[in-house]
């Protein structure tokens, strides 16, 4: 490895780069985990086309890189630790197919923005995570980001369908097709797509879009039984999300549950039917509910409560486990008996999109109990794991959960990972160090 030669060669190309022990460049390796290791230097391409020359280079003299977008992934996966950090947020390109229902967007696009340019022409980006105004698509598509709207839609990896790919030999591919449908072969987006950068680089990809549901409408449900969660996801709601009693009472100041349901619909008729449909079953069931068309009024409580949680502690350690929906009940009813017996100074909340079982586990502490936070979110791990559940929904594995990924992903499969990972990329130079 010859750093010196192939930065030398990138600003030859032009390829802007600034050195690795610059303040600017600890702001370019920074991200949602708070820390910020140092980078060999931060490459800043500018077109898809210095993007592709800049990989080839780094290729050329094996240095190793880390694609980064915006750097809100929250388990490190663009901490850059060392290696040449691939900046792709200049890539910004973004095309609308209204015809075909496709987008051909480049990496550096923000999630708000395709949605904004999907809307102007009457279309839907569904997958929409709270980080959409500041993410990219690259590092959506990377981590494979998820948010309400999947329950009806899908995460990420439901909409790619077509992606560009640098890997780590400099070869550029093109993997899977701009179609809605594919049975030709393997389908290689679905693997890039959770992949964190570590089998290439993606360059431009191809999303599904869907026709945009004009009519929308939201449901407050307070204090929803076990029962309810299932009777509600068996109405069908578009999304459907949760807040156990800490969080409810983070943001409202009473120890309450929270249930968020939102419904959709393309006509007037249609909505009122449904709305119908929920007020009559909520009421049956006696609920406290408040139900309307201003999703801030009626969903604040969810806006408010990242913001807001920092009020527990400055020490956020989160999982955003996945599990099967009957187990739900039984894993919140465990949650609260482990709050019972939390040292001082530590809180626990659970939130989340509980209709696709998807739970974002938190521990906010100060970094005094750091030791205890790392042995409790074990336990949740643990805990997960034996109700059937997985470790990430839509965060990704990065490099804080590395050491867990062996709990839920047996030894075989996770070198025939390996073995996959050796051909994209045979000199271990994409994103090393991350995932498996
Ligand atoms: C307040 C907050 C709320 C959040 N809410 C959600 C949520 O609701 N749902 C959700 O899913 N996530 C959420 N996240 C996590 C995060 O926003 C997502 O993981 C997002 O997809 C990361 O995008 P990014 O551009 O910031 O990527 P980065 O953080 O820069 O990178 C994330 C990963 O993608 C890789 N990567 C980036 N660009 C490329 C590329 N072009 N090619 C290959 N690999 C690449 C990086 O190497 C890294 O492994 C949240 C984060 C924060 C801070």
């Amino acid at each position: 490895m010859n750093a010196r030669a192939a930065r030398t060669e990138l600003e030859q190309a032009r390829i802007e780069t600034i050195p690795g022990d610059v303040p600017a460049a600890f702001v370019y390796g920074a991200d949602a985990t708070f820390r910020s290791p140092e980078s060999l230097f931060v490459v800043i391409p500018a077109t898809e086309e210095e993007l592709i020359a800049a990989v080839r280079i780094l290729v050329t003299h094996r240095i190793p890189m880390t694609p980064r977008g915006s750097g809100t992934g929250t388990t490190g996966g663009a901490l850059p630790e060392g290696s040449a950090l691939i900046f792709t947020g200049r890539l910004t390109g973004c095309r609308i197919d209204a015809g075909d229902l496709i987008a051909e967007v480049e990496p550096g696009v923000l999630t708000g923005d395709l949605k904004r340019e999907a809307e102007k022409q009457g279309l839907l980006y569904p997958p929409d995570p709270a980080s959409h105004e500041y993410a990219t698509i690259g590092g959506n598509i990377a981590t494979n980001a998820g948010g309400p709207a999947s329950l009806k839609y899908g995460t990420t990896r439901d909409h790619l369908r077509k992606v560009r790919l640098i890997d780590g030999t400099g070869t550029v591919r093109e993997l899977g097709a701009a179609v809605h449908k594919f049975s030709t072969g393997y389908f290689l987006p679905g693997m890039v797509c959770g992949s964190e950068g570590t089998l290439g680089i993606v360059t431009r990809a191809w999303l599904k879009l869907a026709p945009y549901p004009r009519f929308s409408s939201f449901i407050e449900v307070v204090a929803p039984t076990y029962d309810d969660l299932a009777a509600i996801r068996a109405l069908a709601p578009a999304a459907m999300e949760y807040l156990d009693v800490r969080a409810g009472e983070l943001v409202t100041g009473s120890r309450q549950s929270y249930l968020l349901i939102r419904l959709e619909a393309f006509t007037e008729a249609e909505l009122a039917e449904q709305e119908r449909r929920f007020s009559g079953r909520l009421t049956a069931d006696g609920r406290f509910f408040r139900i309307g068309r201003d999703k801030k009024e009626i969903w604040a409580v969810r806006e408010l409560l990242s913001p807001l949680s920092y009020q527990l502690g400055e020490r956020k350690t989160a999982q955003d486990i996945v599990l099967p929906f009957s187990r739900i009940p039984e894993f919140l009813q465990w949650a609260d008996l482990l709050r019972k017996r939390l040292p001082a100074g530590m809180e626990l909340f659970v939130f989340g999109h509980l209709g696709d079982g998807n739970l974002h586990v938190n521990l906010m502490c100060g970094d005094d109990l750091a030791v205890e936070a790392k042995l409790i979110q074990r336990e949740i791990i643990v805990q997960t794991r034996q109700l059937g559940g997985i470790i990430s929904g839509e965060h990704g594995i990065g490099r804080e959960r590395r050491e867990a990924l062996g709990l839920f992903i047996d030894e075989p499969t996770r070198e025939l990972m390996r073995g996959i990972k050796k051909l994209f990329d045979p000199y271990d130079l994409m994103n090393p160090g991350k995932v498996i």
